[in-house]
This record gives C-alpha cells, sequence and structure tokens, in this order.
C-alpha cells in the first residue's frame, strides 16, 4: 500500500489551499478527486477584499496568477427589496469575481509544481482507522487526512431543514446585462436568504439562496420573472451550502476544512474564504505537529466563533425582514451598510464595530 505524509480529500479550494502549504514545505501529499477534473463547483465566485489579500500573500501566487484569477471588480452595489431598490452606492472596497474554473486550476497547477500527486475520477469510499483511505483505485495510508470533500461530507446524514442553504443559479452572458450591472443583493423572496446578481466577468450569475429548502425554486423563477430576466433556456443547477454548527472540527488524525467543516459565512454566504483559511490552518497544524486541540482552538477563534455570532444575527434580522420589510432594509442599510460591507471585506470586526461605539453612534445618526 503506498504511504504519504497527508492525503487529502477533494481537489477543491480547501484542500489545493492545504496541498499547496503542505507541498511547499516538502510533504509527500496525495490529493484524491472524484471528479474527472475541477472547477465545476457551482459558486457565484465573490471574492471579499480579506479573499484577494489571503492570495496576495500566499507564498505559491503570483502577481500573473491573480491577475488572472480575478476576473471583474465591482465597486458598485444595489440592495433590493424585490423589484424595488432600497439603497445603492459605491463600497469603499470592491467586490471581486473569480470563475472557479480558473482559480481552482490555477491552484491545481501550483501544487503540481510543487510536486503533489492527483488522482482524478477516484472517490474515497472510506476511511479506515483514521489512516487508510479506500477507493475504487486502491487503498492509501497516510499520516494525517485532510477531509476537504465539500457539502458532499454530508450526505450520508440526514439533512435537516435549516441546516443548509438550498441554492439555485444560472449564467447570463454579460451581453444579455447592462455593463455596468452593480453586484445585487435581493431581499424579500425567500423567508431565511437572499438572492444575487453578481458581474464576474465575462458572465453574469445569477442565483438564490435559503435555508428553507421548500421555498426556494420557486422563488427563483418568480425573481427571475420580476426581475425580467428571461430564463427559458438556461441552464439552472441547484448545489447546498453547510449552515450549521458542526461539532466534529476533527477528528484523531482526520482534520476537516472548508465546506467539509460547515465553514461558510452564514450572514453572506461566503465560503471560498474560509475554505482558504482552514486550509491554511489545517496545514500548519501538521507542519507544527500540534495537537488536535490547538486546531479547534484556531478554528473556533477565527471562523467558527464567529459564524455562531451571525447564525443569532440572521435569525433575528430574518424575523424582523418578514414584519419590516424593505423599511428594515432601508433601516439597516443606511445606518449600517458601510459597516457592513466593512465587516464582510475583513476590514473591521464584529467586536470592534461594537466596543468602538460605531455601532451604537450609526444606529442614532
Ligand atoms: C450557488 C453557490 C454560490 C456560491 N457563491 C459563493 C461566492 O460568491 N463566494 C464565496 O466565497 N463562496 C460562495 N459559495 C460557497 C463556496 O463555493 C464554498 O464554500 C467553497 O467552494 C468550499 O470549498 P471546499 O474546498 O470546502 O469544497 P468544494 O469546493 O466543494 O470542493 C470539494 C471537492 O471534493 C470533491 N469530493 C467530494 N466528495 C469526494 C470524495 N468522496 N472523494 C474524492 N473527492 C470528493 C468534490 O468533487 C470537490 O472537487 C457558493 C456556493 C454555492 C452553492
Amino acid at each position: 500500500m503506498k504511504k504519504y505524509d497527508v492525503i487529502i480529500v477533494g481537489a477543491g479550494v480547501s484542500g489545493l489551499i492545504a496541498a499547496n502549504y503542505l507541498a511547499k514545505n516538502n510533504k509527500k501529499i496525495l490529493v484524491i478527486e472524484k471528479e474527472k477534473q475541477i472547477g465545476n463547483k457551482l459558486c457565484a465566485g465573490g471574492l471579499t477584499y480579506k479573499a484577494v489579500a489571503f492570495l496576495k500573500n500566499a507564498p505559491f501566487i503570483s502577481k500573473i496568477d491573480l491577475k488572472k484569477i480575478i476576473t471583474s471588480k465591482s465597486n458598485t452595489y444595489s440592495i433590493k427589496y424585490r423589484q424595488k431598490e432600497v439603497v445603492s452606492g459605491k463600497s469603499d472596497y470592491p467586490y471581486y469575481f473569480t470563475h472557479r474554473s480558473i482559480l481552482d486550476n490555477i491552484l491545481l497547477k501550483k501544487a503540481i509544481e510543487n510536486n503533489i500527486e492527483i488522482i482524478f475520477d477516484n472517490k474515497v469510499l472510506e476511511i479506515k482507522n483514521n489512516r487508510i483511505i479506500k477507493t475504487p483505485k486502491g487503498s492509501f495510508r497516510a499520516e494525517r487526512i485532510i477531509c476537504a470533500r465539500g457539502v458532499s461530507e454530508f450526505f450520508k446524514n440526514n439533512i435537516k431543514n435549516g441546516d443548509f442553504y438550498f441554492t439555485m443559479q444560472t449564467e447570463f452572458s454579460l451581453k444579455e446585462f447592462d455593463k455596468n450591472t452593480p453586484t445585487n443583493f435581493i431581499y424579500g423572496y425567500v423567508s431565511r436568504g437572499y438572492g444575487w446578481i453578481f458581474p464576474t466577468g465575462k458572465k453574469v450569475v445569477v442565483g438564490i439562496g435559503s435555508r428553507d429548502v421548500y421555498e426556494v425554486k420557486k422563488a427563483f423563477y418568480k425573481m427571475c420573472k420580476d426581475l425580467k430576466l428571461n430564463i427559458l433556456n438556461k441552464t439552472i443547477k441547484g448545489a447546498w451550502i453547510p449552515c450549521f454548527e458542526k461539532k466534529e472540527i476533527i477528528k484523531g488524525k482526520i482534520i476537516y476544512v472548508g465546506d467539509s467543516l460547515a465553514a461558510t459565512s452564514p450572514i453572506f454566504g461566503e465560503g471560498i474564504y474560509n475554505a482558504f483559511l482552514s486550509g491554511k490552518i489545517a496545514a500548519e497544524i501538521i507542519l507544527k505537529n500540534k495537537e488536535n486541540n490547538k486546531y479547534k482552538k484556531e478554528i473556533k477563534k477565527h471562523i467558527l466563533n464567529k459564524n455562531k455570532f451571525e447564525m443569532l444575527i440572521i435569525y433575528i434580522f430574518y424575523k424582523l425582514l418578514k414584519i419590516f420589510k424593505h423599511k428594515l432594509l432601508y433601516f439597516f442599510m443606511t445606518k449600517l451598510g458601510r459597516e457592513i460591507f466593512l465587516i464582510a471585506h475583513g476590514k473591521i470586526s464584529y467586536l470592534k464595530l461594537f466596543l468602538s461605539g460605531r455601532f451604537f453612534l450609526r444606529l442614532l445618526r
């Protein structure tokens, strides 16, 4: 049986970031990916300032790679309640966009340059005794395993309505849109989520997600109809985003990262940055040979505690939105819009917002 220092299950963004950090430090790495090729993950491709800063500082990404990864950037935004625009404007920091086919393949190319091995078209069926990976193409052994298989981590378990965002998304060519289309966030079609129109470069992606699985399909068609988006001949895809507090962060020799950790931000639905961050933290824990508790601590500090707080905010926010509708959005965005964007981009933290008194000052303004 072939032996490796680390086996990574899944060649998505979290797995590939971990692979790059580990391979740069001369670890013997095997990545196992169930698909024949990568980059087909359903995603809107939105990158916040902090996600781009992460890539900028990653030792394996050059300026040229970054230019290729970022397919567009948008400084303007529009917040809608159904068809009605509630607020719009220019944000301090732009939203950047990428296409996953580009981002994932650049990360993979860099990891291969650093001598990782990868096997495509090979689904991990079982992880035995914390160390042995069983696949149709054979069994492999590793000192540590990084579980980066995204949301499919959860499919064998029961999916409880409310624990996942169910999303639907389609794509338009830029020609079908005004070329100055802002980054749109659309509320009011689903009770526990939002819709989006993202200008990602050559494409404009339109989607919606809700933690109430049953309302998404109807809401998606209604939103497109109201916004006069003709989706008659479009391919519409659906996918899940985990959004609950996962108890298993690390188990014996197995470390969970990205969506396998349910690390996506409950408010913004942003998963790429936390996938990057958890992949990097996992690699550092392995490289420094730190005990499991250290990983738990780091992940809680940098990701999960914030997500827990966001879960509480969205619980209250969507309850109030049901009652006050566009008026609540207007109130929030005119008072706190700037701060919400700054938080999304990682320029201020919730803690700083409260401790500095800025939150209360803005509300009283
Ligand atoms: C519609 C939609 C829009 C989104 N938009 C955004 C956005 O704009 N910005 C943002 O930041 N985030 C967004 N997200 C979230 C983001 O896509 C995820 O959080 C991110 O992809 C998680 O990365 P990951 O590496 O954990 O998992 P993934 O990217 O899902 O990668 C997992 C990989 O594991 C492979 N795999 C699965 N099972 C196995 C197995 N048994 N054996 C081997 N391989 C396996 C899969 O094929 C896949 O390649 C969106 C998600 C959805 C669904």
